[in-house]
């Protein structure tokens, strides 16, 4: 029986009730990675001995009858930017090519303690600055719903491990858009959660105020348990919200009637995909038929989103990688005659194209003559678009709109042009700007039968009013249920 198609919740009810050990499922789940993993490559790391470990000691706790967790021996993907000690972090990076983390993100630790397995390091866009994973230094990740195409980034390895039945969960991370756009683009869920609802303790930093981790599962009810397990306070985190998580599981309610659901007009422009606009409508229209209640709202600055995310983005991203020189850890030049050449070298040699854009442009706008004009100017219209959000959110629950402007594009289409690729977050870097959370769900394929993602947004802390618009829309349509053909 093949188990690596199953979900966590359908899978945990078999290995507590004995059915099946947490070996078999990790075994089965292995035998489908070699399978698959050739043609998809979605990971840059396995763990496959540790993760066999992992599960006998899963099983061995069930045997004796003792408590083993709320992800008791489930197989997890994770990101390569979240640090699991002993294993390599690379973030998809030559520059931290030789790097072994040292320690746990508390994520990681999390995890752990509810008894969940580590499939391996998924690949991604190198430093999480991207939107296909075509910018890792390891190489590409493809679609698994065509081969041909970008599995959406920067965490397509954590998407297509989903898409392609390589691991029952995943996590990934989202600072303009990385879980939800791959999740579109894979067919798949991802949430990313409020800013400070899920520790950052051990992600290795692109943009410190946007960052922000999350699940990616093969369904809502997952993405709920998931989040119970990662959604918790944490004093290693300066950031982290000392606010009491409540059970996701609850919030699974297959009903939305008199739920008050926002469309932003600024969301559905012309010249828009038209088979996205298509299947996003047919979703809002379900659920106004499932009850509730559509409203016309504006978010009139999403405009500047955009600007204000290239502005603020690559500047926190230069200082924080400013910390790669090639002295503490990571690559370092092998020919240098002097500090300042080292420094240089490492760099020039450690980083890759976009990464060295990123901070270029960072570095511009905060150095001094121009930080008032870019910086400090980005930071105002930040607040502005976090208002139109707190206005909106006076009227409704949730807010409705395409998680992309298209469905996975052809691997090497936007390569050479940034701007195009950048475009590719246009609808949700608003939610990392305003530190609200949004998932992104399945609603529809194209005609040439990629994955079409919703994007359900709420306001800070309301993850639950997501889940409910999510699960009520996932139980009465049958997306989630389709897999590519491998
Ligand atoms: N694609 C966006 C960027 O390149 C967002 C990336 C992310 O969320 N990590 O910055």
């Amino acid at each position: 029986m093949d188990l690596f198609n199953l979900t966590a919740h359908e899978l945990t009810a078999k290995i507590k009730n004995k059915e099946v050990t947490s070996k078999e499922v990790t075994e089965n789940v292995f035998k489908r990675i070699e399978a698959v993993e050739p043609k998809v490559k979605a990971y840059v790391t396995l763990l496959k001995d540790k993760a066999l470990a992992q599960a006998a000691e899963v099983d061995a706790k069930i045997a004796a009858g003792k408590e083993a967790g709320l992800l008791a021996g489930i197989p997890i993907a994770i990101k390569d930017n979240m640090n699991i000690k002993g294993t390599k972090c690379t973030c998809s990076s030559k520059i931290l090519n030789n790097f072994i983390s040292p320690y746990n993100a508390t994520i990681i630790d999390l995890l752990s303690a509810e008894g969940a397995v580590f499939t391996g390091k998924t690949n991604m866009d190198e430093f999480a600055m991207g939107s296909s994973t075509e910018t890792s230094f390891f190489g590409k990740t493809f679609n698994p719903w065509n081969l041909q195409a970008i599995p959406g980034g920067s965490s397509g390895g954590s998407a297509a491990t989903m898409a392609a039945d390589e691991a029952i969960m995943a996590l990934g991370s989202d600072t303009g858009g990385s879980i939800r756009q791959p999740a579109s683009c894979c067919g798949i869920v991802g949430l990313k959660p409020t800013y400070g609802r899920v520790s950052r303790f051990g992600l290795v930093a692109f943009a410190s105020s946007l960052d922000q981790i999350g699940p990616l599962t093969k369904d809502v009810t997952d993405a709920a348990l998931l989040m119970n397990v990662i959604a918790k306070y944490d004093p290693k985190d300066s950031t982290s919200a000392n606010i009491l998580a409540p059970d996701y599981l609850k919030s699974l309610q297959n009903n939305v009637k008199g739920m008050k659901i926002g469309i932003p007009k600024e969301y559905f422009v012309e010249g828009m995909d038209k088979e996205v606009e298509k299947s996003v409508r047919e979703a809002i229209k379900l659920l106004e038929k499932l009850g509730a209640q559509i409203i016309e709202i504006s978010l009139p600055n999403t405009e500047y989103c955009l600007a204000v995310y290239y502005i603020l983005a690559p500047s926190e991203a230069s200082a924080n990688l400013a910390r790669y020189d090639g002295v503490k850890y990571g690559y370092r030049t092998p020919d240098a005659n002097d500090l300042l050449e080292q420094y240089e070298k490492t760099r020039g040699e450690g980083f890759g194209p976009e990464v060295k854009r990123r901070i270029m442009l960072g570095t511009y706008a905060l150095s001094s003559g121009y930080y008032d004009a870019y910086y400090l100017k980005a930071q105002k219209v930040r607040t502005m678009i976090k208002n139109d959000f707190e206005e909106a959110f006076k009227k409704v629950d949730v807010i409705i709109t395409p998680t992309a402007p298209s469905a996975a594009f052809k691997i090497g289409e936007k390569m050479d042009d940034p701007m195009q690729m950048y475009l590719s977050d246009i609808f949700t870097i608003s939610v990392n700007l305003a530190g609200i959370p949004a998932m992104s769900l399945p609603c529809g394929f194209t005609s040439q039968k990629m994955p079409i993602g919703l994007q359900v947004m709420a306001k800070h802390f309301n993850e639950e009013a997501i889940f409910r618009a999510a699960y009520t829309y996932e139980q009465n349509t049958n997306w989630h249920k389709e897999k590519p053909r491998l």
